[in-house]
């Protein structure tokens, strides 16, 4: 039956891709509750945005009043909670807006939440024990690796490093205390890094891509040995949706792409693939390789995630589909067919319109 899915960081590259699995390849309504910030992009979403299963509401997940009002007008039986800060750089920078949104905003969207669940029980009991709040979370939260075999499990001890991890670590905490304490129907999953099309340029993957389009310096921190386990995009959505609808409640599941890659790999493996797939190669243009520069390292920069993905491959029978050479083949191609997408985030004309309904 079709079911309303609330998206929260919808337009966000993750909350995207979730929203275009579920107006694509199922019947399910998608109402999208996004802030637009500089990160939030509705370009992400016209494909689909015409879908009349479709509704963008403009609005802070701080916002308790606005929130409780999302509840009662779109009756959710599905919270999937997506919108937070989500870069590293920017929380080593400036660490308030995190604690805002990504712990602040968490317990205002649960009590909102409760709230709506609570009067459901009274009002629609059998929608009430349907109902599913799923918390997007990260594998950040458990701090770093050191052994090479070790991987993160569900129980793994939380050892955050970064104000990021941290703010994500305490939205965690207070998904579980919510589950534990109302008995509200709460998920949590904890994900790898994400890559595939419609990444904001400052991550990793796409500025290393459009850098070395540009002919420009690739910035690789300290000796490029950080090891991250890449999960393309498409694969984190079609695992969330399985989560969301199948998945035990209180449970935490992992998910992760089975490629541990140093970021040396990853910058190398981009380099390859630009220098085959581009249009306007020339043959006497040094390879884009020779682009790479080592800077810096990350204060605190943790040196190696690595995520066991068999709980959730062995209750609800999800296994990734992309290897990463498929999944990073796919990215590079991507951003090389879609130059107006990336280029209105440079030029930052994607925040120029404002569409939806603000609340
Ligand atoms: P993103 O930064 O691309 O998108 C975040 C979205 O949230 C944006 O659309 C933004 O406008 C919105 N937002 C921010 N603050 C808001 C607020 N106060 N109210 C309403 N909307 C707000 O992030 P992403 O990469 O899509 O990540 C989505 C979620 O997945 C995050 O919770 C992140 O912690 C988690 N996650 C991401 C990765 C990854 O590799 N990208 C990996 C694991 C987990």
């Amino acid at each position: 039956m079709a079911k309303v899915f609330l998206i929260t960081g919808g337009a966000g590259f993750i909350g995207s891709a979730v929203a275009r699995e579920l107006l694509v390849n199922t019947d399910h309504h998608v109402v999208n509750v996004d802030k637009l910030t500089y990160a939030g992009n509705l370009e992400s979403l016209v494909d689909v945005a015409d879908s009349p299963r479709y509704t963008f509401i403009q609005a802070d997940i701080c916002d308790a009043p606005a929130m409780q009002r999302v509840f009662a007008e779109h009756r959710p039986d599905v919270v999937m909670h997506l919108a937070a800060e989500s870069h590293v750089d920017r929380s080593i920078d400036g660490p308030a807006e995190f604690i805002q949104t990504n712990v602040v905003g968490t317990s205002v969207l649960l009590e909102a939440a409760r709230g709506y669940w609570k009067a459901l029980q009274e009002s629609d009991p059998e929608k009430a024990a349907g109902f599913r709040f799923h918390h997007i979370s990260t594998d950040e939260v458990y701090g770093d690796l050191e052994g090479t075999d070790d991987l993160f499990t569900e129980t793994t001890s939380y050892a955050p490093s970064s104000p990021y991890s941290a703010s994500k670590a305490g939205s965690d905490h207070l998904v579980r205390a919510w589950h534990r304490t109302f008995g509200l129907p709460t998920l949590i999953t904890n994900c790898s890094n994400n890559y595939g099309p419609y990444h904001f340029p400052e991550k990793l993957i796409p500025l290393m891509i459009l850098n070395a389009l540009a002919g420009k310096p690739l910035p690789v921190y300290g000796d490029g040995q950080q090891i991250r386990d890449w999960l393309y995009v498409e694969d984190h959505a079609r695992a969330l949706i399985k989560v969301a609808t199948g998945g035990q409640v209180g449970e935490t599941y992992n998910i992760g792409g089975h490629n541990e890659k140093t970021n040396l790999e990853v910058v190398e493996t981009i380099c390859a693939l630009v220098d085959e797939l581009r249009p306007d190669v020339h043959g006497d243009q040094p390879p884009a390789s020779s682009l790479i520069t080592f800077v810096a390292d990350r204060p605190g920069h943790d040196l190696r995630y690595a995520i066991d993905a068999g709980k959730i491959e062995r209750d609800l029978g999800w296994v990734p589909e992309e290897t990463f050479e498929t999944g990073l083949r796919k990215t590079v191609e991507w951003y090389l067919n879609n130059r107006d997408w990336w280029q209105r985030v440079m030029d930052g004309s994607y925040q120029g319109e404002r569409l939806g309904v603000g609340v």
